[in-house]
């Protein structure tokens, strides 16, 4: 286990099951805890540690040992392979060059088979498509011919027969394992908002306060999801998607059910969260170098080449990027919004990137800044998502060219002005200083 983590609605484990099954032996799951991730901090290492924390006794349960395991992953996971002399290794998908890394290396050197679901796709990855696709246009068709075969009800995993390697994992010290975690990314304090966890991720979905249980928020969607001073319009479940809590496969089961009632927020749901979130795990896929300009279509290279010298009226440093210490206070809102809450609003995050391409001194510095940002400080960062997010706002990817203007070139342009007009720029920045205070007192 690894993106995936959680125990329902898991296509990884239920494979690891059934085969299992098959052969007639039990099955365990190893969860290999790297102490440095992607720039990962307390915030994430938290919220993943507690919900591993929360997902033991759900395997137990189910006679499912959990094995966690601290270190390189291509030296523990073949270890526990030969020691529990398992016969089959199932792991689950990701997209991202640091996993396909851990895969590829633990697949050279294990003796057994070594099978790879992709337990975080509707329709997974290289079923979707065999290569790179273009732009939401050409994936969508491929995807919605799939729905049918793939947007299932899930199986439910049965207990397992009980463990019987006479390997068995060692007890781990949760408390002792927060507190590492905690004091080593303490740069990056956690977010109180959003409880880890299997439970709390459909509670966020369909309890009474969730996105789909509370019938106002869904209704709110088709219109408010690009507002950011109506953050409940959207559905605030990207966290529990990035770390797996929650299978993308379920939100979209329960969505469409919602259907009828509320159809054009429903179908509107279901474009991010299969169509757009799909498109940005078939980049990472297919686009080793997904973060480097490298990776952008020739148009996109060639007109930021051609706009590289351009004046920049505004040029700032990572350091004043990373303070909030712009001019402009709609930006330095969205920032402090990352900073402090965990997670920008999805409009803004389009905004936020643009103006790190206009005002960095180059589009590479603009890309590596606003990743690192990303990374540093979203819950949900470090992931195929982010990386499109940022590669589309700066580098054109999924998009279109645009008409030229100084700096961005052809790339699409976002403004203060175009902010104004689609929402309540005031509000918005009162918002978030009500919110970072809050914050700042322990009240939030
Ligand atoms: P909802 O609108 O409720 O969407 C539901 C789900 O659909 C999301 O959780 C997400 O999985 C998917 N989705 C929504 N919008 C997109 C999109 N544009 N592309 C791909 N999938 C989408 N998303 C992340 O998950 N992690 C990131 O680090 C991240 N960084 C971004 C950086 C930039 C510069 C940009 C422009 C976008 C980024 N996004 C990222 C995409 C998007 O903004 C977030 O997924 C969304 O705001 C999450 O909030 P939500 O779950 O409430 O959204």
């Amino acid at each position: 286990m690894s993106r995936d983590q959680r125990v329902r609605d898991n296509w990884a484990l239920l494979h690891a099951a059934a085969e299992a099954s098959k052969r007639g032996v039990p099955v365990a799951v190893a969860f290999n805890l790297v102490t440095e991730y992607l720039h990962a901090g307390a915030r994430q290492f938290g919220f993943m540690v507690r919900g591993l924390r929360l997902m033991q006794p759900k395997l137990q349960a189910l006679n499912i040992p959990l094995f966690l395991l601290k270190g390189d992953p291509l030296e523990t996971v073949p270890q526990l392979v030969k020691d529990t002399g398992a016969s089959l290794l199932v792991t689950d998908f990701a997209p991202l060059r640091l996993g396909r890394h851990w895969r590829e290396g633990v697949a050279a050197k294990i003796k057994v088979p070594f099978h790879e679901v992709d337990a975080h796709n509707v329709v997974p990855v290289w079923v979707a498509s065999d290569k790179r696709e273009y732009a939401a246009r050409t994936i969508r068709p491929k995807i919605h011919s799939k729905l049918p075969e793939f947007l299932t009800e899930f199986p439910q995993l049965e207990p397992q027969p009980e463990w019987s390697s006479g390997v068995t994992p060692e007890a781990v010290d949760w408390d002792a394992l927060l507190a590492e975690v905690l004091e080593r990314g303490k740069e990056v304090p956690e977010v109180r908002w959003c409880a880890p966890g299997e439970d709390a991720a459909m509670e966020a979905l369909s309890g009474p306060k969730g996105f789909l249980g509370s019938k106002a928020r869904l209704a709110r969607y088709e219109e408010k999801r690009n507002d950011p001073t109506v953050p409940d319009a959207l559905s605030g479940l990207s966290p529990y998607l990035h770390f797996g809590h929650l299978s993308p496969q379920r939100a979209a089961v329960e969505a469409a059910r919602n259907k009828a009632v509320h159809k054009a927020s429903v179908e509107g749901f279901l474009e991010e969260l299969i169509v757009r979130r799909e498109l940005a795990d078939n980049y990472c896929f297919y686009v080793p170098n997904y973060d480097s300009l490298d990776a952008a279509y020739d148009w996109a290279r060639q007109t930021l080449n051609d706009h590289r010298g351009d004046k920049r009226e505004h040029v700032y440093t990572r350091e004043q990027f990373e303070k909030g210490q712009t001019h402009d206070k709609l930006w330095n809102a969205a920032q402090a919004e990352m900073v402090h809450f965990g997670k920008m609003h999805g409009f803004m995050r389009m905004y936020w990137a643009k103006k790190i391409l206009e005002w960095s001194a180059s589009p590479e510095e603009a890309l590596e800044i606003s990743i690192w940002l990303n990374d540093k400080y979203e819950l949900d960062g470090r992931d195929a998502n982010g990386y499109v997010g940022c590669m589309w706002s700066i580098a054109g990817i999924h998009d279109q060219g645009w008409a030229e203007r100084p700096v961005f070139g052809k790339i699409r342009f976002m403004n203060f002005a175009g902010c104004k007009r689609k929402f309540d720029v005031e509000k918005y920045v009162a918002r978030i200083g009500a919110l970072v205070r809050d914050i700042k007192a322990g009240q939030k």
